[in-house]
């Protein structure tokens, strides 16, 4: 067997971690040529060195000399920052996994399906903030991109044979996150750390949170969108506490095909790996008997606005998308560092994307440049709100 080219971009995180898992298994089927991280470059060293990466990249230049330290000896090449992630994306490879956190991971992701590889997609920040231009970019270089989100994993499965223009509905479930079982009055005084324990997955902080929040519900949808090109009222959330159940796709005939595992990313990630093929995969093997049944109830706008600006967000189309991360990217900082309550971030992303509704940048062209542009006003824009409130509360 050939062995394949891999690169994983957030190899230090939760989903990085868990794609190395699975390339560790079968060493002999695969080099590895770029693993990048963050600040914890003592872990990237060591999974560089374990996986006999070519190159190991920081994203932050400071960590450039720790990290060269970890390496030394090591023959391992070793690089810092934004620019040399993109430029470890351009090294040619055949399977490359975008797991970093947020929108810095749409210019890797972007870099990989321009050399042709085949783009695994954790970064879900990518088809929200630039979903159109993602999509093109893969058509136009012959690339493929397989979803690796478990939702949206789930739908590519179910889709698998189908004829897209049969479908009826897609639903998405959610497990409700930490506060599913919280009065909406509590959510007020949610703290970070309290956020930040999920029920059933074990995933980054920032997802984790969003999960909460629902505001990883309000991506995916947007993720669906734009990945399977439904249009917004074929998409439905819906909450599924037990996380057994990822997708259900409803066809013209009355018939729905539901994807069913146990919460263990290395499913969907696996099954990125080893497509068009299913091998394998070291995951629980569930007993429906045992677990008795799987329940269901509809989520309450009221107490998750963030699924009412996802709708509003597709409706908009464009670079609107690119508006509500940054925002909520913005607002989840604020939060973390105490800035912002729980449910603050759904008024202050709302806040943003009111402000920049008419703004010239928006009807323009979608490219990397506008994309980034757009971020980057967003954070602004919601920094102001959130600075607004702060100052209301010192009043
Ligand atoms: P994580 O926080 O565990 O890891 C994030 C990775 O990105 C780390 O390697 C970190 O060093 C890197 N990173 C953070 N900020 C960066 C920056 N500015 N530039 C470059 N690198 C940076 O996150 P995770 O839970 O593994 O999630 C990764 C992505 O996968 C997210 O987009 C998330 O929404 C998506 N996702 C995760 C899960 C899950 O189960 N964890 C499931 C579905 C989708
Ligand atoms: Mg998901």
């Amino acid at each position: 067997m050939t062995r394949r080219r891999v690169s994983v971009f957030g190899a230090t995180g939760s989903i990085g971690g868990n794609t190395l898992d699975l390339i560790g298994r079968a060493p002999d089927s695969y080099d590895v040529i770029a693993l990048s991280g963050g600040r914890n470059v003592a872990l990237l060293a060591d999974l560089a060195r374990r996986h006999n990466a070519q190159i190991a990249v920081t994203a932050y230049d400071d960590c450039l000399p720790a990290l060269r330290d970890h390496l030394a000896g090591s023959g391992i090449d070793c690089a810092a920052g934004a620019g040399a992630i993109v430029a470890a994306a351009e090294r040619p490879a055949d399977w490359v996994m975008s797991a970093i956190v947020g929108a810095a991971g749409l210019a890797p992701g972007m870099a990989a399906l321009k050399q042709g590889a085949t783009l695994a997609l954790a970064n879900k920040e990518s088809l929200v903030t630039a979903g159109t231009l993602l999509m093109e970019t893969a058509k136009r270089h012959g690339a493929i991109v397989l979803p690796v989100d478990s939702e949206h994993s789930a739908v590519f499965q179910a889709l698998i044979g189908e004829d897209i223009a049969t479908v009826e509905r897609i639903v998405i479930t959610a497990s409700g996150g930490a506060f599913r079982d919280w009065p909406l009055a509590d959510l007020a005084r949610a703290t970070p750390a309290q956020a930040s324990s999920h029920p059933n997955w074990d995933m980054g902080q920032r997802i984790t949170i969003d999960s909460a929040s629902m505001f990883n519900k309000a991506l995916e949808l947007i993720e669906t969108h734009e990945f399977f090109g439904i249009a917004p009222e074929r998409i439905e959330p819906l909450i599924h506490p037990e996380s057994m159940i990822h997708a259900m796709v409803g066809f013209v005939d009355g018939g729905i095909m539901a994807h069913v595992g146990p919460p263990d990313m290395r499913h969907a990630i696996g099954f990125a790996l080893h497509w068009p093929e299913r091998r394998a995969l070291p995951v629980e093997r569930l007993d429906f008997a045992a677990l008795g049944q799987f329940t269901f109830r509809a989520p309450d706008e009221a107490r998750y606005p963030a699924l009412r600006l996802a709708r509003e967000v597709m409706q908009a189309g464009g670079l609107s998308g690119a508006v509500f991360n940054g925002a909520k990217e913005r607002a989840l900082d604020a939060f973390i560092d105490g800035d912002l309550g729980f449910l603050e971030m759904a008024p202050v992303v709302e806040e943003t994307l009111t402000a920049m509704a008419g703004d010239a940048l928006l009807s323009g062209q979608m490219t990397l440049d506008t994309v980034a542009e757009t971020d980057h006003l967003a954070r602004v824009r919601a920094g102001e709100a959130i600075r607004a409130r702060q100052s209301k509360r010192q009043d």
